[in-house]
């Protein structure tokens, strides 16, 4: 199974790759996770994203291809692979299409998890991290047993700098501009399906699971 996970900005994707990768064992690929590993580690790679990240804005097409280019030729990924966060842009799309071709492979789901802005905001204000193992948690909808104490590590949770109300903004701005087109891509291509993710946690794992075993 080579998976896309699309959506706006705290639609849920993140949250669903959890379950899922752990059910069926494949890497969870999330380029927003690699910036941000690379902001803490310092890289060169990291300076240069972070200038983006911090303005809410998309980084450069060169700069984010190379990242995924890199990682899907890791071995671990023969068996299957899950895309969190990318493609978002219609050249990163036709990239990944260059990229799968060349690993004799194709792009078996593309799941779209559709959430209405007003939602949108109200989610990645809340959402609280973990600093340890990068668990997401909302301070409302999916609060930890302790507050600010990840269930899973007993990290401390803390709040990204991007997820302020100003930010969110232009983050779903871009969302729209550049990310929201590539629907039609992945519809003319037949491979895209629709989930409803304003539902609950368990019932949008349920159906994305659903769809992924051939049974929706
Ligand atoms: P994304 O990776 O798409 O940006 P996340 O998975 O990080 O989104 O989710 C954004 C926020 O919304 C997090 O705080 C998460 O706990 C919460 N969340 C995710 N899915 C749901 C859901 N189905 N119902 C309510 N809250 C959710
Ligand atoms: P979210 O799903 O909540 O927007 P991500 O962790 O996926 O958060 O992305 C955080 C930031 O990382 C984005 O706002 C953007 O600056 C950068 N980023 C992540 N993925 C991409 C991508 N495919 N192309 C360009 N920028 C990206
Ligand atoms: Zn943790």
């Amino acid at each position: 199974m080579n998976i896309i996970f699309m959506g706006p900005p705290g639609a849920g994707k993140g949250t669903q790759a959890q379950t899922i990768v752990d059910e069926f064992q494949i890497p969870h690929i999330s380029t927003g996770d690699a910036f941000r590993l690379a902001i803490k580690e310092g890289t060169p790679l990291g300076v240069e994203a972070q200038k983006y990240m911090d303005q809410g804005l998309l980084v450069p097409d060169e700069i984010t291809i190379g990242i995924v280019r890199d990682r899907l030729q890791l071995a671990d990924c023969q068996k299957g692979f899950l895309l969190d966060g990318f493609p978002r842009t219609i050249s990163q799309a036709e990239a990944l299409d260059g990229i799968v071709e060349s690993m004799g492979k194709q792009i078996t789901h593309v799941i779209n998890l559709n959430v209405d802005r007003g939602l949108l905001l109200a989610r990645l204000t809340g959402r609280r991290v973990c600093k340890s193992c990068g668990a997401t948690y909302h301070v409302m909808f999916n609060p930890p047993a302790a507050e600010n104490v990840c269930d899973k590590c007993s990290g401390p949770l803390i709040q990204r700098s991007d997820d302020t109300e100003e930010k969110v903004g232009t983050r779903l701005d871009e969302y729209t501009n550049k990310t929201a087109p590539l629907l039609n891509y992945y519809e003319a291509k037949g491979t895209l399906r629709q989930v409803n993710g304003e539902q609950d946690i368990d019932v949008v794992g349920k159906q994305i699971c659903s769809i992924l075993r051939g049974q929706a």
